[in-house]
């Protein structure tokens, strides 16, 4: 796809969580997310792909300041919206909404879904009376598939595909410009994914949407997505457009999730590339490359020395040392 004009900047985007014991068993730092940079573009969808432990949501938290972010810079319309006081971001986060994977969570049992989608709009001013705000949660209802009789409905009379329309509905009712959506068909089946994952698509057109598609499914990801991130633990691994990941894979990550897609019986067998063990601890990552200690190419240098992002082909870029010419240290 031609690369529009940027709508986002992300620089130098990290987010360190202090522990203290518990499921990890020692004190110390939790290196969520370190260092992230790139460049969103208007009207794309940009996957974010990885393992659980990857900080993958932590990420789309963070970017949305729904979290504190350790260092680094959000940039939108030219303001480093990690900075912004609360009435100047409540302003900027009208137009970046979230839709997370859970619509049961997401949503308030006791109140009835049309009136979900109306609250935030009547808050935010967007209409003067609240027959405005339901003429356009009936509109909002309608764009993503549902019956306007199901306004007066509670989320338990609904299905979890139906739920995650609401989610939409009520992430859409602040004419947003970007969603970042966190696992949202993760909890979904697949038939359901499926008209979900459609239902992006044609908001994404009538509406000029850009996203953020979060997802630990690189099949689901491939499928929606203009450009995919690859991540692991904290760090981008591989960045490319979706078709340049697929055709021309740098990075030994990104080898192995692709090998693990099922393919369709009639095409010749991909090797499947089993990797060994799992994800390190993100409070005591390995040395060097993060990947290291999971990586069937792994080098001497890549013990001592942390790779750094390569742009290996127009837009492709790498942290692998099979690809970055720096010498040891
Ligand atoms: Fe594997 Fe080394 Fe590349 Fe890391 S830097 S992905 S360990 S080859």
């Amino acid at each position: 796809m031609p690369m529009a004009e940027k709508i986002l900047e992300v620089k130098g985007l990290t987010k360190y969580f202090d522990v203290q014991g518990g499921f990890l068993k020692k004190k110390g730092q939790v290196r969520a997310v370190e260092n992230i940079c790139f460049d969103l573009y208007n009207s794309e969808t940009l996957g974010i792909v990885g393992e659980s432990g990857s900080g993958k949501s932590t990420l789309g938290r963070a970017l949305l300041k729904l979290l504190k972010s350790t260092s680094g810079e959000v940039v939108y319309k030219g303001k480093n919206i990690l900075d912004l006081s609360d009435t100047n971001l409540s302003l900027i986060r009208r137009e970046l909404q979230m839709v997370f994977q859970d619509p049961y969570a997401s949503l308030n049992p006791r109140i009835k879904v049309g009136n979900t989608i109306a609250e935030p709009i009547l808050a935010n001013k967007m209409v003067s009376t609240s027959g405005q705000a339901r003429e356009k949660t009936l509109k909002l209802l309608e764009l993503v598939g549902l019956r306007p009789e199901m306004y007066e409905r509670f989320p338990h009379e609904f299905s979890g595909g139906q739920r995650q329309r609401i989610s939409i509905a009520r992430a859409l009712a602040l004419e947003p410009k970007v969603l970042v959506c966190d696992e949202a068909v993760s909890a979904l089946d697949v038939s359901v994914q499926a008209q979900i994952l459609n239902l992006f698509n044609q908001l994404k057109n009538q509406l000029d949407l850009t996203y953020i598609f979060i997802s630990h499914d690189l099949a689901v990801t491939k499928y929606i997505s203009n450009r995919i991130m690859v991540m692991y633990l904290g760090e981008v691994m591989e960045l490319a457009p979706t078709e340049k990941l697929f055709s021309k894979t740098f990075h030994p990550y990104t080898e192995a999730l692709i090998s693990a897609i099922p393919e369709p019986s009639t095409k010749g067998k991909r090797k499947r590339i089993i990797l060994e063990g799992d994800i390190p601890s993100p409070i005591d990552p390995p040395s060097g490359c993060k990947f290291r200690t999971r990586c069937f190419k792994t080098m001497k240098k890549c013990k001592n020395v942390h790779p750094e992002m390569v742009e290996v082909e127009s837009n492709h870029f790498v942290r692998c040392h099979l690809y970055d010419a720096r010498k040891e240290a």
